[in-house]
């Protein structure tokens, strides 16, 4: 059985047809599903996508977000995901990070939220789901900072150095769509040499399509429907059977969020 790691279940790309790609993920062998929404105003979506289909759900705001042109965060929304995570008790804190590839991002906001963020995971003993673009080495110095009990770095594209300085810290890279494409050579040799222990599988959906999808470019829709699939090809470039890749990224995801107290 999988767990998808990171998916945007409440993206508009499903709203003709979410109920169906539930079930027909849970067919497919996709146990679990880990969905974040990334503004404030969505928050009251995820928690009805929680109830509905009992997902596990994060709060938090991504980067894309905090100074975008579609929807801008304000810092006072730091108040608002602070009373969420205390009243509704999320599974982890994501999508949070930093993206230095938005054209003219704003370092100063973005880090601001993030490092408030982390500073929220930190005192409420929860795991973070890190969105991390072209900014690596300044998510590291953040986390080791604030000292957050792990989590997930997702769609992970950094270099083997930076990678094990995640793995480190605690955290788990996710591996998706991207890993599928052969000429995609530096994220398939960290999937490779990364230890079992530190990789977990998503689909990032609707977004990231895997290579039987086509490109992005194409408009393909990915969906948690296609995880076991995308896993099997993982683990073929991981060199271990489907069913251990699937049984023991499953429970990398239970370990990361598996409360203490
Ligand atoms: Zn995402």
């Amino acid at each position: 059985m999988w767990i998808d790691s990171h998916c945007h279940l409440d993206a508009p790309e499903f709203d003709a047809d979410r109920d169906e790609v539930v079930s027909d993920s849970r067919a497919a062998g996709v146990e679990a599903i880990i969905n974040l929404p990334g503004h404030v105003d969505h928050f009251a979506q995820a928690k009805a996508t929680r109830e509905r289909y009992g997902c596990l759900t994060a709060y938090g705001i991504h980067p894309m977000w905090v100074a975008g042109p579609l929807l801008h965060s304000k810092r006072e929304d730091i108040n608002t995901l602070r009373s969420w995570v205390e009243r509704e008790k999320p599974d982890l804190i994501g999508e949070i990070g930093l993206d230095f590839f938005i054209p003219n991002f704003n370092l100063v906001e973005q880090e601001w939220f993030f490092a408030e963020q982390l500073k929220i995971a930190r005192d409420c003993n929860l795991a973070v789901s890190l969105h991390v673009r072209r900014s690596q080495d300044h998510v590291l110095k953040h986390l080791r900072r604030i000292k957050v009990r792990g989590g997930f770095a997702h769609a992970f594209n950094g270099s083997a150095q930076q990678a094990a300085e995640f793995v480190k810290l605690g955290f788990c890279l996710g591996f998706g769509g991207t890993a599928t494409f052969p000429q995609a050579r530096r994220v398939r040799a960290l999937l490779h040499d990364v230890p079992i222990e530190n990789i977990v599988v998503e689909t990032d959906a609707p977004d990231i399509p895997p290579s039987f999808l086509g490109t992005m470019a194409s408009g393909a829709r990915n969906s948690p429907v296609y995880l076991p699939r995308i896993g099997a090809m993982l683990a073929d470039a991981r060199a271990m059977s489907v069913d251990a890749f699937a049984a023991a990224t499953s429970a990398n995801v239970r370990r990361v969020l598996a409360r203490e107290n």
